[in-house]
């Protein structure tokens, strides 16, 4: 049977699982387990900044139904476009401890560069144009 796969540019929605915090430099703090988050916790999170501003969620991928889709190669464009523009490196030994590791569409997709480039995706929004 096919695993689904988890998205983690995801929007803060019941449901969605929290799996890291922004700092202020916009790197990704990770948690060390994923958390679910309720309406209670996107009510708050929805009285300051953006929630997905300060926060990293995952929730499932949904395919063909996102804009980022890729349908000639079944793939998530939003990686592709994350690692050729950042072109950023690091080896299996150093990658961030990351929670939704297993299941990450960007990992099976394109394994540690997308690690190593996940950070960006809200660094550098402009240039994501997404
Ligand atoms: S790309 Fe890597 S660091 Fe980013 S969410 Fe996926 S597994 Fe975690």
């Amino acid at each position: 049977m096919k695993t689904s796969l988890s998205c983690p540019s995801y929007i803060a929605k019941n449901g969605a699982e929290l799996f890291g915090i922004i700092n202020s430099d916009g790197q990704v703090h990770y948690l060390s387990e994923s958390i679910k988050i309720d309406d209670d916790f996107v009510d708050e999170a929805n009285k300051g900044r953006k929630p997905e501003e300060r926060f990293r969620f995952a929730g499932k991928c949904i395919e063909k139904g996102c804009k980022q889709w890729v349908s000639e190669t079944k793939e998530c464009g939003l990686t592709q476009k994350l690692v050729r523009t950042f072109n950023k490196s690091i080896s299996l030994e150093n990658l961030p401890n990351c929670p939704i590791r297993q299941k990450c569409r960007w990992f099976a997709q394109e394994q540690e560069l997308a690690c190593a480039n996940c950070s960006e995706v809200f660094r550098n929004k402009e240039a994501m144009s997404f």
